[in-house]
């Protein structure tokens, strides 16, 4: 809906826009780069156009939601190109439905822009539209307005009742693995900043910072040997906390264990300064939660995704979370994890 300034009342009685926020040409943005983005699937009935999308959940299936919103300066730099935001803003929302071991289908897009900048537009739906479609998803709706940059992208997937991945289903005894490696995105950050020097590494971390990959392809695979998961957003420790605190669980973690790409090992061999891999965020990784007597089930999965599964610890009785050195010794690392209303 436009902003109500932007509605008139005509004399007839009858509604009209003084102004639209997309001058004249609001309907044919929209119709031009919004009507066909993604995918076009069969269980989309009525997509962009009408007031509302007509969705057909297929039968036995639960709708799994999620919404996630990128603002400038918050959630990006500023300045950041389009064509890595559109991906981007559509690979956390992934991210959630791939933790939640459910199967993408359906995507809605508000979108507030300082201003109607076409080449920043088409961009932001390549990056956008070629993810979606790779992942068989439609863009059924969405809102456009003007403002302040900002970007909130809501998902839809199907999950069999009984089959998601829930965060209150660790129990002690329980395996710890994560997918691919952790604190990229972290490092990336850091490094744009000019904290950091990664050299020759630069370019592939920044590519984890602006480009994830959702894993969803692991998370399906995983699906029915895993118990529960959840997707690094926040950090290790933050995001395995939350399966702690949901679950009434501890966790021990084991530092040499941790997966760390050829930067992030440079970057702790030269500072010692394991807070990337084990609190920084960003990396829509993925944290799965497997009983024991699975390992090897597990572990022969792992074998065919394209991303190392590691083994990283244990959920145990009790709330707390270690981690230990190669000595078995627990090392002190702030948990970290990013909270928008934390006071500073
Ligand atoms: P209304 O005023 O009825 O909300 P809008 O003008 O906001 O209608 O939107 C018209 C149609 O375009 C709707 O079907 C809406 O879902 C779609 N739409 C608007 N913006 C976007 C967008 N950024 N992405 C996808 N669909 C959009
Ligand atoms: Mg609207």
């Amino acid at each position: 809906m436009r902003f109500v300034p932007h509605h008139i009342l005509r004399a007839d009685g009858t509604q009209g826009i003084a102004n639209n926020i997309m001058p004249a040409s609001e309907f044919q943005l929209i119709e031009h780069y919004f009507s066909r983005l993604g995918a076009r699937r069969s269980d989309v009935p009525l997509g962009v156009g009408d007031d509302c999308a007509l969705l057909q959940v297929p039968p036995g299936q639960q709708l799994a939601v999620s919404i996630d919103s990128l603002v400038e300066g918050t959630h990006f730099l500023p300045g950041v190109d389009a064509e890595s935001l559109g991906h981007k803003a559509l690979a956390v929302n992934l991210s959630d439905l791939a933790a939640m071991g459910a199967a993408p289908a359906w995507v809605t897009l508000a979108l507030t822009l300082p201003r109607v900048d076409e080449a920043w537009i088409e961009a932001f739906c390549r990056g956008f539209g070629r993810l979606a479609a790779r992942y068989q998803v439609q863009l059924v709706g969405g809102d456009t307005t003007r403002g302040p940059l900002s970007i909130t992208v809501q998902v839809h997937g199907f999950v069999e009742p009984g089959r998601a991945l829930r965060r209150d289903a660790a129990r002690p005894g329980d395996l710890i693995y994560v997918t691919g490696t952790l604190g990229d995105a972290g490092l990336a950050l850091l490094a744009l900043q000019g904290g950091y020097d990664a050299g020759e590494h630069l370019a592939a971390l920044q590519r984890r910072l602006e480009r994830p990959e959702p894993r969803l392809a692991e998370a399906l695979a995983l699906r029915d040997l895993a118990r529960g998961a959840i997707d690094i957003s926040d950090g290790l420790l933050a995001d395995l906390g939350h399966i702690c605190e949901h679950s009434n669980v501890g966790a021990t973690l084991q530092q040499a264990a941790i997966p760390l790409s050829a930067a992030l090992a440079a970057y702790v061999r030269a500072t010692a300064d394991w807070s990337m891999p084990l609190a920084a965020g960003d990396d829509y990784e993925l944290c799965l939660i497997v009983p024991a007597d699975r390992q090897a089930a597990v572990e022969a999965v792992g074998q065919t995704l394209d991303l190392p599964l590691s083994l990283i610890g244990r959920i145990e009785a009790g709330g707390a979370i270690h981690c230990l050195d190669a000595a078995g010794n627990p090392i002190a690392v702030a948990r970290g994890g990013y909270d928008h209303f934390r006071n500073p």
